[in-house]
């Protein structure tokens, strides 16, 4: 029991303590060689062919919410009210969690880290446009594709010369006949049917492993990706030859891991009788390919790109431990199983679960690993905010889910469905199974353990039900009220600790973030009067002219935040007679930076709060005109105040222009 409790607090260290350091997830990759440049007109296209929510729905729930508007959660932040709003006439998204917002390019560079025109060549492949770059500025040639792009080509291929050795239409001269002898494992001791090799690209690696290197070799693969691929092991100080690279999958059935979006990026290998002795991993059953630029194995889910189409009501996720156990699923028509990587369980893996459906049944083993799975699940998925139920399968059956559904089929999925253990219900069991006989040390331990669970848990109601359930699985005499104190007294002690614990860090935070003001919404502009001219210019471009008219050559728009930037750069195309419409501000190059395209995209779709916009633009061009007055103002009084003994004519002219200002900024200004 006592170990028990240990797992339990060292997943809440690791929790707590080891957060994984997600930044060089978000870091987009960084750019190995300079981009060719997509014609505007291929851009144009892209916009107007592709619909938005399509490219986001591969992504992210979204349902309608009235005249084109989509709403859903967010991709890019954790959320669990859906504050992400997708415009399918305007194809801007925008968050109003976490500011996030762009259009179709924007939205693919963020979610799958490419850059612009590999986001621009991804959308072109994907809805079938033709990507056209300008002359001279070279096409897409193998050395300017970046690492990333090039590695998720490379595996597609490898996972197509896996699969062609397994349907054995490789090599006819293989004496090893792998493909027959693998088909035949597949059919006869893993019991699938064909039809789901195919389905899911179940391959076969040849026992010497050969085949691969020269197929990608052939397809003139860089070096770089060749040995960034984890397919082979090749010394850095070494050539790349086919003499000097190993195969890492020799004699293995191949599983291709697919990410959320469906592209393969990484390979689970299962040793065969065929796997060689000098195979360095011969002992494992399962090898995984090594982390690389598109594999992490903390943030891929094995078959949530096909299950996370099939949930619904009443078809939560089914997590299951392993891959061929997703695939026993799928078999049997569950088709919203999902597998973690090995024992990896982390906060971003299930927070991509939480995108696409919040209740999860966790169908693990019941040998001690599929215990030890369930407890380190169990705080990250209360923190995330997934529902759990735990479908426990008799230990006495010595059963997993691939036998099980093997022999009992469908029906065994709804009897076990019927015994389902709510989250506490499983942790209190796991904690202490046999509470009529413990101890009340034994009980005070384990409600220890339990209070540390909880404190995942964000809101106080679900925090409520779940230390009634502790009180009932516990056989606990406090009444609840006692037992809620007992939590609150455990829960401030507990952020008590924490606080002392990184009090100095937070407060050597705190006093630099004290010293400079709030960065972004400087950075932005938000809210100024060129925030609130360009909100008006967008939404009512019939003014834009005469706005352009009374502003641009006064010299009051702030051009240090990028709503001042792009007001001016805005005003100069109506004042040229060279406004695009608001729609097209991407595409004619109006928009430079990411930081232009977000705030374009915040604006476009936060209509003015105004019936008068008119009015609305004569106050935010006096807010403009006396914030330039008023700074002017402060000056002039600053000099007068420390007079030099030779500057009365100075003097006077500042005085004469100081009650100009004053006349001023009593009057309003309009168009
Ligand atoms: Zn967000």
């Amino acid at each position: 029991m006592l170990n028990r409790i240990g797992i339990v607090a060292r997943v809440i260290f690791r929790l707590f303590i080891l957060a994984p350091d997600h930044s060089a997830y978000r870091n987009p990759h960084p750019a190995f060689f300079t981009m060719p440049i997509v014609k505007p007109t291929c851009i144009r296209d892209l916009k107007f062919r592709v619909n938005i929510v399509d490219v986001v729905s591969r992504v992210a729930m979204l349902k309608p919410a009235g005249s084109g508007r989509f709403k859903g959660l967010c991709p890019f932040h954790n959320e669990k009210t859906p504050s992400f709003h997708v415009d399918s006439n305007k194809g801007f998204y925008k968050c109003f969690g976490c500011g996030k917002a762009g259009d179709i390019f924007t939205f693919i560079q963020e979610t799958e880290q490419l850059s612009f025109v590999e986001a621009v060549e991804t959308l072109g492949k994907r809805y079938g446009v033709p990507v056209e770059y300008e002359e001279g500025s070279g096409g897409p040639s193998r050395e300017e594709r970046s690492l990333r792009q090039e590695l998720f080509d490379l595996h597609e291929t490898a996972a197509e010369h896996f699969h062609q050795v397994f349907k054995g239409n490789f090599d006819p001269n293989d004496p090893a006949k792998t493909g027959e002898w693998m088909r035949a494992y597949w059919q006869n001791v893993r019991r699938f049917a064909p039809e789901l090799a195919d389905e899911f690209k179940i391959g076969a690696a040849a026992p010497d492993g050969s085949g691969l290197f020269s197929r990608l070799y052939k397809e003139h693969h860089t070096e770089e990706a060749l040995r960034k691929c984890g397919l082979f092991f090749v010394r850095d100080n070494e050539p790349l030859t086919l003499h000097t690279v190993r195969p890492r999958f020799r004699g293995r059935l191949m599983i291709p891991i697919r990410d959320h979006q469906g592209r393969v990026v990484a390979f689970t290998a299962r040793a065969t009788d065929l796997t060689p002795a000098d195979d360095p991993a011969h002992e494992a059953k399962y090898v995984n390919s090594p982390e690389t630029p598109i594999f992490t194995k903390g943030n891929i889910i094995f078959n949530l790109d096909r299950a996370r189409a099939a949930v619904g009501p009443d078809a939560p996720f089914v997590l299951v431990e392993g891959q061929l156990d997703a695939l026993r699923c799928w078999s049997v028509g569950i088709k919203t199983a999902i597998a973690f990587q090995g024992t990896a369980i982390t906060e971003p893996q299930l927070a991509l679960l939480r995108r696409y459906h919040t209740q999860v049944e966790c169908l693990l083993d019941s040998d001690a690993a599929g215990q030890k799975a369930a407890l380190r699940y169990l705080p990250l998925a209360l923190k995330a905010g997934l529902e759990s139920r735990f479908l426990a399968l008799a230990s006495a059956t010595k059963l997993d889910p691939d036998l099980l559904f093997l022999e009992h089929g469908p029906a065994a999925y709804d009897e076990l469905r019927q015994h389902a253990l709510s989250a506490m219900a499983f942790a209190c069991r796991g904690i202490l199974p046999d509470p009529a006989a413990a101890s009340a040390e034994q009980k005070t331990q384990a409600t220890r353990a339990l209070f540390d669970l909880i404190l995942n848990a964000d809101s106080d109601i679900t925090r409520a039900q779940f230390l009634e359930e502790i009180r009932a699985h516990l056989h606990l005499a406090t009444s609840p009220q006692a037992l809620i104190n007992d939590f609150d007294a455990y829960r401030h002690r507990a952020a008590q600790r924490a606080a002392s614990a990184t009090a100095a860090a937070a407060s050597e935070t705190e006093a630099t973030e004290s010293r400079k003001p709030n960065t972004e919404n400087t950075a932005t502009g938000a809210n100024t009067p060129e925030y609130h001219l360009l909100l008006l210019c967008l939404h009512n471009e019939h003014l834009g002219p005469r706005i352009a008219q009374r502003i641009l050559d006064t010299g009051w728009i702030d051009r240090a935040h990028t709503a001042g930037a792009l007001l001016e750069k805005i005003l100069n195309h109506f004042a040229g007679d060279d406004w695009p419409g608001r729609d097209h501000l991407d595409e004619y190059g109006l928009l430079e930076t990411d930081a232009e395209k977000a705030l374009a995209a915040t604006l476009l779709f936060d209509p003015p709060k105004t019936d008068e916009p008119l009015r609305a633009v004569d106050q935010a061009l006096t807010a403009l005109r006396n914030r330039a007055l008023l700074k002017r103002k402060q000056q002039i009084e600053l000099a007068l105040a420390a007079p030099h003994e030779d500057s009365n004519g100075d003097n006077l002219s500042l005085l004469k222009e100081l009650t100009n200002i004053t006349r001023q900024l009593r009057q309003p200004l309009g168009l």
